[in-house]
């Protein structure tokens, strides 16, 4: 098993790639700290992993709160001994994010919150747990967009995963000599709950599609399987990257039709 031994906590555990990634790093021998701000979503990922013979616990969290990242780190530890793996995954986009002439203060704070400050709070405890288990792995879930712009706009959302980028990779150059490595997950355009509440027409969904190569969303599970690599050993000269899981769309500049 690609992750025996190894103890891995994921925010936003509760649903899409957060959940399909619990399960599959328990398949893969992890214990799991489950860890989402939805109680109830999280005990199902817990059973679900559970259900598959794996070993998982729930810890309820809202990450842009310091407390709560705080707790969740001991919690790891001091429900599974140790902190290997540390997928900082939990993320929003808000239906009212919009460009700059639209987009409120509120929807551009809570969106930083979560997705920047969440990121930054998630490293802030983990690091410290990884140094006392002698080394360790942190994703954070950045995105397309960090690299990419839209005309569909979602400001606030695209610049919280640019900053989700630039601090994974300054991270990574800090900590590479102590074997705590760090890269960001750049999923591209995924068939789960957080996009297809945006993309929420036929016409939209249409409009994003014509830039994937590959012709379709990715599932969450896609997702999975890269975070399965970096949380691995088998990734250990890997640190630093954006890794794209994007069915191409990075690549593209026209697409075949
Ligand atoms: P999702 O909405 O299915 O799941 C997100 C989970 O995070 C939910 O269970 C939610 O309860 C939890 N969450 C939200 N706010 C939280 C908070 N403050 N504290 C703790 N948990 C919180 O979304 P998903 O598609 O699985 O997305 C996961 C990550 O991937 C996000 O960071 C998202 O931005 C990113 N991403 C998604 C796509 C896509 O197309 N779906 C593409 C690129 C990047």
């Amino acid at each position: 098993m690609r992750l025996n031994n190894k103890v891995a906590l994921i925010t936003g555990a509760g649903s899409g790639i957060g959940r399909e990634t619990a399960v599959l790093f328990a398949q893969e021998g992890a214990a799991v700290m489950v860890v989402d701000v939805n109680e109830a979503a999280g005990n199902e990922t817990v059973a679900l992993v559970k259900a598959n013979g794996g070993q998982a616990a729930f810890y309820k969290a809202d990450v842009s709160k310091a407390a709560d990242c705080e707790g969740m780190v001991a919690a790891a530890e001091q429900t599974f001994g140790k902190l290997n793996v540390m997928f900082n995954n939990a993320g929003i986009s808000h239906k009212d994010d919009d460009d700059a002439i639209n987009t409120t203060e509120d929807v551009w704070d809570l969106t930083f919150n979560i997705n920047v400050k969440g990121v930054f709070l998630g490293c802030k405890y983990g690091i410290p747990a990884m140094r006392r288990a002698g080394g360790g792995s942190i994703i954070n879930t950045a995105s397309f967009v960090a690299l990419l712009g839209a005309a569909t706009p979602q400001l606030a959302y695209t610049a919280s995963k640019g900053a989700v980028l630039s601090m994974s990779r300054e991270l990574a150059v800090i900590h590479a000599r102590e074997g705590i490595r760090v890269n960001a997950m750049c999923p591209g355009p995924l068939f789960t709950e957080l996009l297809m509440k945006y993309l929420n027409t036929e016409e939209k969904k249409q409009r994003r599609l014509v830039h994937i190569p590959m012709g379709r969303f990715g599932q969450a599970k896609e997702i999975a399987y890269g975070a399965l690599y970096l949380a691995s050993d088998e990734s250990s000269f890997v640190t630093g990257t954006e890794f794209m899981v994007d069915g191409g769309i990075t690549a593209a500049y026209v697409t075949p039709v």
